[in-house]
């Protein structure tokens, strides 16, 4: 692959770090006491709106510029490095967009109109319940696991009943993207349907926003869908195919959010190298000590190479057409440690200060901690390569079986 960005990315990296360096940075504190759906900072994301942030990936004649992968992920790590809630909040559009093309017609019309004219129109999806986590995200394919949001027929129409849990957007959402069980007998791959439904849609109720460590300007909350109707074209997938959409979101998303790591690193790494020019400690520099200048160099070499890797998966994903999910889990689990680590690592090197609120390291640790869990955890994702290793040689170890055999005969 090229890694020489083109003009056109060039220019966007610039004005979204532009944006993300003059707007979102200085209200990083506003973000982080959001406690409250009416809180919710609409007005800063007006000028990433105004730079088309939200339409990214969406095609000309429906108001974006297509942007592959890479370019999505370049967006992605400057807003995550001016503050991560910002970037999941443009990112989560981008997962709808893709969707786009494959939408009944009036939900179609109502993402497309809804990005392009209505700073409150916001997307959620909704898969997790409050017994169905990981379930999902393996998935546990035995009926009666997995998401048990039930979704029946009635004279044309469908009706929700169920609850879902730590829903991003969720207490800020116009439209929710319900993941429900069409058919309880069945596992889940085969047995749940993907349908949207608009807020305003009597029946639907969200409880309050969690309080948590980190990415705290990004709100969650749990979501009931009592007796909630919608019409038989609300179903945006074939009846059944509900997982296969869900799970496509899922990879595409992992490697965004590895991108939201990187930034995240790359702020703390940049905060600790300037403190360490100008914190002097044993008559220097603190960078002029040893141990110091290791952990520089250690965190540097971990964000090259987490970069490496996500360009690689953000290309293939875009450009190359053996493109394996397994690179998708792959790419969130080692940038995800990366941040971990980085922020960690810039933590120590603020010393007493590190720690005290107010410290960009010690909010930036605390939004790289948070993200292993979203989107499955990372324990989940290291689990699913190793399987998928192991079929892969299976399959391989199978078919040279059954060419000695036919060789042989
Ligand atoms: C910030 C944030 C945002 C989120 N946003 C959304 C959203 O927008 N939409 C949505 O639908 N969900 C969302 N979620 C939910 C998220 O997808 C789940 O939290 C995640 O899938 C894990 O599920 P769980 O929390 O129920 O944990 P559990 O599934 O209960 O897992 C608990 C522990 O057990 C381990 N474990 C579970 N099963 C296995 C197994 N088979 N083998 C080995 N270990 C296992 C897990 O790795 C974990 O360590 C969000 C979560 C967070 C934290």
């Amino acid at each position: 692959m090229d890694f020489e960005l083109t003009s056109r990315q060039r220019d966007l990296v610039d004005r979204t770090r532009d944006y993300a360096v003059r707007v979102v940075r200085p209200a990083v504190a506003r973000l982080e006491q959001l406690a409250s759906a009416e809180e919710f900072p609409f007005d800063l994301m007006r000028e990433g709106t105004a730079l088309g942030l939200k339409a990214l990936p969406l095609p000309p004649e429906l108001g974006g510029i297509g942007a592959d992968m890479v370019t999505q992920c370049l967006v992605a790590e400057e807003l995550a490095a001016g503050d991560v809630s910002v970037a999941y909040f443009f990112r989560h559009y981008w997962r709808f967009a893709r969707l786009v093309p494959r939408l009944p017609a009036p939900i179609r019309d109502l993402v497309v109109r809804g990005i392009a004219e209505d700073e409150r129109f916001v997307p959620a999806s909704a898969g997790t319940e409050p017994a169905a986590g990981s379930d999902n995200a393996l998935p546990y394919d035995a009926p009666g696991h997995g998401a048990m949001l039930r979704a029946r027929p009635d004279g044309g129409d469908w009706v929700l009943d169920g609850h879902k849990a730590m829903i991003t957007n969720g207490p800020i959402a116009s439209l929710y993207f319900v993941l429900a069980r069409t058919d309880p007998a069945a596992g889940i791959r085969r047995g749940a349907t993907m349908f949207a439904v608009p807020a305003a849609t009597p029946g639907v109720a969200t409880g309050p926003l969690y309080a948590k460590l980190g990415q705290r300007g990004s709100p969650q909350s749990d979501v009931w869908f009592t007796g909630c109707r919608v019409g038989g074209d609300h179903a945006m997938t074939a009846i059944g195919d509900g997982y296969a959409a869900a799970e496509r979101g899922l990879i595409a998303a992992n490697i965004t959010n590895g991108a939201m790591c990187l930034g995240i690193a790359r702020s703390a790494y940049e905060a600790a190298l300037d403190w360490s020019l100008d914190r002097v400690q044993g008559g220097v520099p603190i960078h002029r000590h040893q141990l110091v200048a290791h952990d520089l160099g250690r965190m540097r070499i971990l964000l090259d190479a987490a970069r490496s890797f996500l360009l690689r998966a953000a290309w293939e994903y875009s450009h190359a057409p053996s493109f394996d999910p397994e690179l998708s889990w792959g790419v969130r689990v080692y940038t995800a440690e990366v941040a971990i680590e980085v922020t960690q690592k810039a933590l120590f090197l603020f010393g007493g200060r590190g720690i005290m609120a107010g410290c960009p390291a010690e909010k930036l640790a605390r939004d790289a901690l948070t993200m292993t869990h979203g989107n499955g955890t990372s324990a989940l994702m290291t689990l699913r390569v190793g399987e998928h290793q192991a079929e892969q040689r299976l399959a391989g170890r199978q078919a040279a079986g059954q060419a000695a055999l036919a060789a042989g005969s």
